[in-house]
């Protein structure tokens, strides 16, 4: 780190290839499955582009991301690959998008038709993959509704304004592997499958599966599962992947880091930050953090996440503020300047996103995703020890 930066997000696009490497390796194990890799939400705060770059290189055969500008954004940094896209509202423009050779994802007749009329309007034809509501309740078209929407579908097949190239569905509870809504979904989408092939559709991906269900659902796998989370080295369900992938190795890509703004002896009884939510119980010495809410740091983390100063995890005192936030030291002798980690891989003995997760009730997702604000964000390759 710089002498001169206060804070930094340090991504490491080695890592994210061996996690997408890993990934495919342990899911194709029994059969090939393809790799669809993730990368929304600015790839899970990891960079969109440098994540989709990364994942590229390591073998992965689609792009997946939320909102059509994603997708533009991939194109336009030359990605030249398949990428599904799966959250839009009535009236959004899809030439574009439909001129980029996205595959965009219908849930209802009415999206299909727009999608459709986009594809004449450019002369093109639209892939299109189908999402079926197999229980989440949240996207995709309801149980009753699947019969109509692939039977036009089809229709729009036979006008040539679109190919179907996938059908698909999403877990509710993939992380809770003994959770019977699992094996519900996974009937249902069976269902669904059969009734999309009696209307005639012949798709090139089925897929139902995030991180969580790759790794601990086999049989949800298909032709296609889709990795976000783990492709970033972080555990899509804490307490259940190890059991089944002990040797899997995912490394945690990101790494956030600070500078000691200040580091200061306190007395006791000396309340710290704002309400004084902590009080020195014996006289210690105080570092401060200069990041905050502000720049994505939860502030649920107050008096509950450690960081990592001078060799040794230091407990998080009083409440985060939306700039900096106090850490005890413990009457060490760290220094104004020092390093501090708020997480990173773990492996220096140093706290990770989901240990931050942990200590402020979300998941790992949250924590990598929402962080950055006004920090700085590089990224490095560890395999090449060169800046990406
Ligand atoms: C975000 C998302 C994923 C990736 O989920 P992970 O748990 O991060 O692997 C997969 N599919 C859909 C539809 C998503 O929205």
């Amino acid at each position: 780190m710089s002498p001169a930066a206060r804070a930094e997000i340090v991504v490491d696009v080695a890592a994210i290839r061996h996690n997408v490497a890993a990934l495919r390796r342990a899911v194709s194990a029994e059969r090939p499955v393809q790799m669809m890799t993730v990368v929304k939400a600015d790839g899970y705060g990891h960079g969109m582009v440098e994540s989709a770059r990364a994942a590229r290189a390591a073998g992965a055969d689609w792009l997946g991301v939320a909102t059509l500008d994603e997708a533009m954004v991939l194109r336009a940094a030359g990605d030249p690959g398949r990428v599904l896209c799966w959250l839009t509202v009535p009236g959004e423009d899809y030439r574009p998008a439909v001129e980029a050779d996205v595959d965009l994802t219908a849930y209802t007749e009415t999206g299909l038709a727009e999608i459709a009329a986009a594809a004449r309007a450019v002369g093109r034809v639209a892939r299109v993959q189908l999402k079926v509501d197999t229980g989440l309740s949240r996207g995709g078209a309801t149980l009753e509704d699947w019969p109509a929407l692939v039977a036009a579908a089809r229709r729009c097949e036979q006008h040539g304004d679109v190919v179907v190239t996938g059908l698909w569905s999403h877990f509710a509870c993939s992380d809770e592997p003994g959770h019977r809504a699992n094996e519900a979904q996974e009937r249902a989408f069976r269902d669904a499958l059969q009734v999309a092939e009696a209307a005639g559709l012949r798709p090139e991906v089925r897929h139902l599966a995030n991180s969580a269900g790759a790794l601990l659902r086999p049989s949800a796998r298909f032709d296609l599962v889709r990795c976000g989370l783990a492709s970033y080295g972080l555990d899509p369900a804490p307490g259940h992947t190890a059991h089944l992938w002990p040797d899997l190795g995912l490394v945690p890509a990101m790494t956030v880091r600070a500078r000691l703004a200040l580091v200061k002896p306190v007395a006791a009884g000396a309340g710290v930050s704002y309400g004084h939510t902590w009080t020195a119980p014996t006289a210690t010495t105080l570092g401060l953090v200069p990041v905050g809410y502000g720049d994505g740091v939860p502030r649920h983390a107050s008096n509950a996440a450690e960081a990592w100063v001078d060799g040794k995890r230091r407990p998080v005192r009083g409440r985060i503020c939306m700039d900096q936030f106090v850490v005890d030291l413990g009457g060490d002798d760290a220094r104004a300047g020092d390093e501090v980690l708020l997480f990173g891989p773990g492996t220096g003995g140093e706290p990770t996103a989901q240990d931050w997760a942990a200590a402020c009730g979300t998941i790992s997702y949250e924590i990598v995703t929402r962080i950055g604000g006004r920090m700085a964000r590089r990224h490095v390759d560890r395999d090449q020890r060169i800046e990406a």
